[in-house]
């Protein structure tokens, strides 16, 4: 170590909503935390909405669960509907917060700031690990200077995102799987009478989503047989009018993105003193809108164990960690993969008499009610 380099009791690379959040949890518990982050600033590029009831209690724990309601829109009811007739109506409770996650991002980054005003550092780039051993393990990173410099943790987290480079130079062998589905997000002024429920509209063409957010507005994601590459927000309307006949005004759009699916499940989530959180661990399919709290769980279960030196000698406590963080994470990936293969196209006679099952079956409250809680990964 020379004159720059930082030593700090937990190093967490990405400042992400899982490292930030696992950044706050770790100090108001008193722990010298540094949370390093590349970008110079945060992107408003818009991805996760939704926060089940778990995540909300990490939040709460975190200190951030009001500030996140004042601002997020409450999901109380869910309703899947094929040609204009209910198929089923769900009760969310606890309800689901809907927030931008840019939004849930500043708030954690406002509270980290206010508990350890130099904690985080943005346009720090991770270059690479430059060692493990000793009781710790130290990064190579370029400073927002651009000059080199090491961070040396008892602890360093890898809460990297999906791609983690610093999994990479871990050598964490990775399960990567490709689905054939593809959707359009959009979010515009809401138009409908839903407010604050969420609909699945279960069309032959494919399944249409709609969730309530914040400031009057709607976010659809329609799926498509083949990635969109260039979606405007005329074509996706003329699509949510074709297929559910609601009215969606282009001019209103406010974004416009389209994607396609992919699970990443790392083998392991520890490897020498680098521990794996959030989509750096797991990536699953945004269809089901669970990542961002599976992410949070994970900072839940190893803020104890980072905190505390004395449980850095109790592997099996570690184990014990991951192997409920991971099974977490695959059934998580079971449920979207379920989610998409139900909003797959069909044709029109199999699709109602797929719904007509579902109608008879989603007529008996305990299996509503299982599957309010399967939603809201509460089971
Ligand atoms: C379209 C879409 C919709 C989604 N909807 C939902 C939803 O409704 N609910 C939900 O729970 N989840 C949802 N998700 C998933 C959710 O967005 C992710 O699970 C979540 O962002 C993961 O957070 P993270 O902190 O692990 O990673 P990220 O958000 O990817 O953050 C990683 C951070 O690390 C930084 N970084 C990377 N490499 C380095 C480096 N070398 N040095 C320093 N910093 C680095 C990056 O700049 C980034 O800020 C959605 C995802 C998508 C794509």
């Amino acid at each position: 170590m020379t004159h720059g380099d930082e030593q700090h009791d937990v190093v967490i690379v990405g400042g992400g909503p899982i490292g930030l959040c696992l950044g706050v949890l770790l100090a108001q518990g008193g722990s010298d935390v540094v949370v390093l982050e590349g970008r110079a600033e945060r992107t408003n590029h818009s991805r996760a909405i939704g926060i089940h009831p778990p995540g909300l209690r990490v939040l709460a724990a975190a200190g951030v669960a009001d500030a996140l309601a004042a601002q997020g829109v409450a999901i109380s009811r869910g309703a899947a509907r094929s040609r204009g007739r209910p198929v089923a109506e769900l009760a969310f409770d606890p309800p689901v917060l809907a927030v931008p996650q840019w939004r849930t991002e500043e708030t954690l980054e406002a509270r980290l700031a206010a508990l350890a005003p130099t904690a985080l550092r943005r346009g720090v780039r991770v270059l690479g690990l430059a060692g493990v051993g000793g009781g710790g393990a130290t990064v190579r990173a370029a400073g927002a200077d651009g000059e080199p410099r090491l961070f040396r943790g008892r602890w360093v987290v890898a809460a990297d995102g999906a791609r983690s480079p610093l999994r990479a130079a871990l050598g964490i062998p990775v399960r990567e799987r490709a689905y054939p589905d593809a959707y359009v997000m959009g979010d515009f002024t809401d138009q409908t009478a839903d407010r604050s429920a969420a609909v699945l509209y279960l069309e032959p063409g494919g399944i249409i989503e709609s969730f309530p957010l914040p400031g009057g507005v709607r976010r659809w994601v329609v799926h498509t047989d083949t990635l969109v590459t260039d979606p405007t927000p005329k074509a996706l309307a003329a699509l949510i009018a074709q297929r559910t006949g609601a009215v969606v005004d282009p001019a209103s759009s406010t974004m416009l993105s389209s994607f396609t699916v992919r699970e990443r499940l790392a083998a392991s989530m520890r490897r020498h003193r680098v521990v794996l959180v959030g989509d750096a661990a797991h990536e699953v399919s945004p269809i089901g809108g669970q990542g961002m709290t599976l992410g949070w769980l994970d900072a839940e279960a190893f803020a104890p164990l980072l905190a505390d030196p004395a449980h850095d000698g109790w592997p099996e406590l570690w184990d014990a960690a991951e192997r409920e963080r991971r099974q977490a994470a695959a059934e998580a990936a079971r449920h979207a993969a379920l989610n998409m293969a139900l909003g797959r196209s069909l044709p029109p006679k199999a699709m109602t008499a797929r719904n007509q099952v579902f109608r008879g079956l989603y007529r008996f409250p305990p299996l509503r009610s299982w599957t309010a809680r399967r939603f809201t990964m509460q089971t």
